[in-house]
């Protein structure tokens, strides 16, 4: 493999010149013994710290390894949870620091259970030579049965491919590393689960057209007796501007007793930025009325007509609502929505999507997902409409599970939603939006969470110093 500078990432990709399917250490066969042999552009940690690596090598390992021998570094969550999950010990000496700030910490939960738990896909079962009708996708005693079903089954392949004649005169060690990797796994996930039952939920298989399994996930519903394997440090700093302390530390296993909660009596925004109009125009849940659902609508487009010369967002709770609202809006305001979504129907990015919007002067973003984490500052937003409270989905199994356990972390988790859509649009403090809220059901979230509204948003609220 070669070396090559591309400073275009895009054009890297439509090149093929990734590492997807790079293998940075593998197992080799050299006369006849099995070794591993590393790609030559990897270089150590080690030769990182010292500064002794040349210009060919590794990007990834550069940037990674330079993290960990600086001072003070930044991660992403995913990036950095990897390292706290797997490689810990490997890399003991420089993860020994005082402090971990987190920010955007009313994800935290999001980040951690993709780390707990498992997925298993219907290639796995095939390759395992197991008939998936023989399980209960709704039954967690079958789940478990089914992962001791395919550790076993990996084993035994991975046993009758080292006796192989073909093994033993070439060896495929690419292949045997992978069988032993989900062998793993496997055999992890049963014992996971085992020691935990009632923690565990499976959620609904996701099926294809043909209603054939294509994958399922088994979840932990309480994440809080894995979350302090990720926070190790001496202290830990998280920020948000939508997180209350008992749900915080109920979620994340920590002793309310050793956390000191920082609640920012005022928002650093003056309060005529930001203001909020609750118009209570109609209550929109399953239930709700078609006469409903186009009376909210008919409100949007009047709202969008007040602001025709500005940029703007929708923001509502799920794909077919925002398919619903372009169906009735009049002809000329549909032609000012572009709809965003995490992955888009024309195969373009969110950011790309923005970019659009940014050249459009009226352009308004309809989306389900933009609910946190844009940055839609100054005229790239002047108002933003949160057509529909967005629950989180209470037909997911862990959703539900979640709730009756933990009844005060659905209200706690739309209450968060909801308050990081109202930040959207105002970015700083001369920037300025109008904020609507039409669906009636948000003031039951505030009743129900006013305990845990942080003191900044009093005054925007209408809320009194309790
Ligand atoms: S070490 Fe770097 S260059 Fe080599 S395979 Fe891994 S990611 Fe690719």
């Amino acid at each position: 493999m070669e070396s090559e500078k591309v400073d275009n990432d895009r054009r890297a990709m439509r090149w093929g010149l990734t590492c997807d399917k790079g293998e940075c250490q593998e197992r080799v066969s050299k006369n006849g013994k099995e070794v591993f042999e590393v790609c030559k552009f990897k270089p150590t940690i080690k030769q990182v710290e010292d500064n002794t690596t040349d210009t060919k090598s590794c990007h990834y390992y550069m940037q990674k390894y330079d993290a960990l021998v600086s001072n003070h570094s930044l991660w992403n969550y995913h990036a950095f949870f990897t390292i706290m999950k797997f490689n810990k010990k490997l890399f003991e000496d420089y993860l020994d620091r005082k402090l971990t700030v987190f920010d955007e910490a009313h994800k935290i939960e999001d980040q951690i259970i993709q780390f707990v738990g498992f997925d298993i896909f219907a290639g796995q079962v095939d390759e395992c030579n197991l008939n998936s009708e023989k399980y209960d996708f709704t039954d967690l005693d079958s789940m478990i049965q089914l992962t001791d079903d395919m550790a076993f089954s990996y084993a035994k392949k991975i046993k009758d491919i080292k006796e192989s004649a073909a093994f033993q005169n070439d060896p495929d060690y690419e292949l045997l590393t992978g069988l032993e990797r989900r062998h793993d796994r496997s055999a992890q996930a049963k014992i996971d689960i085992m020691t935990d039952k009632d923690n565990f939920v499976v959620n609904d298989p996701l099926k294809d057209l043909n209603g054939n399994f294509r994958t399922i996930s088994v979840k932990p519903i309480d994440v809080s007796k894995f979350a302090n394997s990720f926070f190790e440090t001496e202290y830990q700093l998280f920020m948000s501007a939508t997180i209350d302390k008992n749900s915080f530390c109920e979620n994340m296993g920590l002793v309310k007793d050793d956390v000191a909660f920082v609640d920012t009596p005022k928002s650093p925004f003056p309060i005529e930025h930001r203001s909020i109009d609750l118009l209570n125009i109609k209550r929109l849940s399953y239930g709700s009325t078609e006469e409903d659902e186009l009376e909210v609508i008919k409100t949007i487009d009047r709202i969008m007509d007040e602001h025709s010369n500005e940029r703007g967002l929708i923001l509502t709770s799920s794909i077919p609502r925002c398919q619903k609202i372009i169906r009735h809006l009049s002809p000329k305001n549909t032609q000012r929505i572009r709809l965003c979504h995490s992955k888009n129907k024309d195969g373009k990015t969110q950011d790309e999507v923005i970019s659009e919007h940014a050249t459009d002067p009226t352009g308004v973003l309809l989306s389900s997902s933009l609910w946190e984490g844009v940055d839609l500052k100054d005229d790239l937003s002047r108002f933003q409409i949160i057509a529909k409270v967005p629950y989180p989905n209470y037909t997911e199994k862990r959703t539900k599970a979640k709730m009756s356990k933990f009844p005060s972390w659905y209200t706690s988790q739309t209450l968060t939603k909801i308050l990081q859509g109202f930040g959207r649009s105002i970015r700083s403090d001369d920037d300025w939006a109008k904020t609507y809220v039409l669906d009636t059901a948000v003031n039951n979230v505030f009743f129900k969470g006013q305990p845990m509204i942080p003191k900044a948003y009093y005054d925007v609220l209408g809320m009194d110093e309790v």
